[in-house]
């Protein structure tokens, strides 16, 4: 349990070094991209998105992102904190069929260095499986190419999962369209 919280090591241009300089905000420049697939970005809502962690503490932690830039939650509409817990429940809906965990953490680190959060500027809600026994993931994988593989399997395995939650709409060749009805869970 120590090291669920530790600070959460996302090396954004780590993933291609060649040519995946970010400048700015990821949480903002990756889903402008129009290249969900190569962002990792695997679901979209109307105000949210789901992203693969690249430096991922187990197979399928992913991240829940409003699109909004803010880190207060305060900051957000009803409509985009109704959204972004639609998408968080979708989420762990397609982590639990795709992969199966005992159980899943959720968590954030709010308000910067303190919080342990890399980027604490763009709120996101980290979803990390755990199965009864795991261990810390990243000292076992630390390979940059096998957790690349990783990543590409866990992506498909997710985009598959959300494509079948009732809520899904398209979104074929990109992340998978997510449409959450008003009225739903009422
Ligand atoms: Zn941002």
């Amino acid at each position: 349990m120590d090291q669920l919280f530790a600070p959460w090591r996302i090396d954004w241009v780590e993933r291609d070094p060649e040519d995946d300089e970010i400048d700015g905000c990821p949480f903002c420049v990756l889903p402008e991209r129009d290249a969900d697939r190569e962002s990792r970005i695997v679901a979209r809502s109307e105000h949210s998105f789901v992203i693969l962690n690249n430096a991922p503490y187990a197979p399928g932690h992913v991240m829940v992102i409003p699109d909004r830039h803010t880190g207060e939650w305060a900051d957000l509409t009803d409509a985009e904190l109704l959204d972004h817990a639609k998408l968080k429940v979708a989420a762990i809906d397609a982590l639990e069929a795709g992969f199966d965990p005992s159980g899943v953490n959720a968590g954030e680190n709010l308000g910067g260095a303190a919080a342990g959060g890399s980027i604490d500027d763009h709120l996101h809600t980290h979803l990390i499986p755990r199965w009864e026994g795991d261990t810390n993931f990243m000292p076992i994988v630390s390979d940059t190419k096998v957790i690349v593989e990783a990543l590409e399997a866990s992506y498909e395995k997710l985009h598959e999962a959300f494509a079948a939650l009732e809520s899904a709409d398209g979104g074929e060749t990109g992340a998978v369209e997510l449409r959450f009805s008003a009225s739903a869970g009422q």
